[in-house]
């Protein structure tokens, strides 16, 4: 196995054995569907980058819709249908499928919901290329890094930067939101506790792990570097939660 194998097999082990793959929390879930609740019932969602599903499965449950769930990486997909089965959510279908092709039937979806994911294929794609899935006034979830003040540390720009994140403001995301067709119903700044909560659980795995592959493990270092910065900087960087809602064409 080539050492970019092995390191992908550590990051893995990590993100597998952890119940979400990125900061959020049911209360957070609950606070977005309870809007969408107001506006309408989504009958059938979406939820790209699922990671394992666990804000799939709250969703099928939480709305009797029928959840569609795709990732890129097979056994998040894999664990979500066997969670899926064992829980008897027989309206929630996932499947391997990138979310920049999401081959999927256009003017259906009630509700695209997207949580740190997005960014693998820009935040502008992403809503360019989901537009045409939505029903009429359909909405899109999306939680997405943003910079929270003026400053930010170089330390976690050059970080964050080199993992493929695009800083900008919460008011430039309104902003291109809005000119790629959308209206913002709500937007506000993932509780830091989702943060600490995850990287709580990341932590966990880090230290099963260290016994096995060792604590200098390069994928170890990266992650224990990583929450370091979170733990210093997470003043200056956040998620932006944004719920939009498709304007008319
Ligand atoms: N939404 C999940 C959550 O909050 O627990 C997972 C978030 S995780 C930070 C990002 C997820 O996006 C990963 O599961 C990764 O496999 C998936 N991903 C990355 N690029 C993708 C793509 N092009 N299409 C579909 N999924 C992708």
């Amino acid at each position: 196995m080539s050492d970019e194998q092995q390191d992908m097999q550590v990051f893995f082990n990590v993100f597998d054995a952890m119940q979400r793959q990125g900061p959020g929390s049911d209360s957070t879930i609950h606070r977005v569907l309870q809007q969408v609740k107001r506006i309408h019932l989504p009958q059938r969602i979406v939820d790209m980058g699922c990671g394992k599903g666990h804000a799939t499965c709250l969703l099928a449950r939480e709305t009797q819709a029928e959840v569609l769930a795709l990732d890129l990486h097979q056994p998040f997909i894999k664990s979500l249908q066997q969670r899926a089965a064992a829980e008897g959510l027989s309206q929630l279908a996932a499947r391997v499928g990138s979310m920049d092709q999401p081959e999927l039937l256009p003017g259906v979806f009630d509700l695209i919901w997207s949580e740190g994911s997005a960014y693998n294929i820009g935040f502008e794609r992403a809503l360019a290329i989901w537009r045409p899935l939505l029903s009429e006034n359909g909405l899109v979830y999306i939680s997405d890094m943003v910079q929270l003040t003026d400053e930010l540390a170089a330390e976690a720009r050059i970080y964050l930067e080199q993992e493929g994140v695009e800083f900008q403001h919460v008011d430039d995301r309104i902003r291109q939101a809005q000119a790629l067709g959308y209206q913002v119903l709500e937007h506000f700044i993932l509780p830091q506790q989702d943060w600490l909560d995850f990287y709580g659980d990341m932590e966990q795995q880090i230290k099963r792990l260290e016994p096995v592959v060792g604590k200098d493990h390069p994928v170890l270092i990266s992650l224990k570097q990583e929450i370091d910065i979170y733990r210093r900087f997470g003043h200056q960087f956040g998620y932006a939660c944004l719920l939009m809602q498709k304007t008319r064409d």
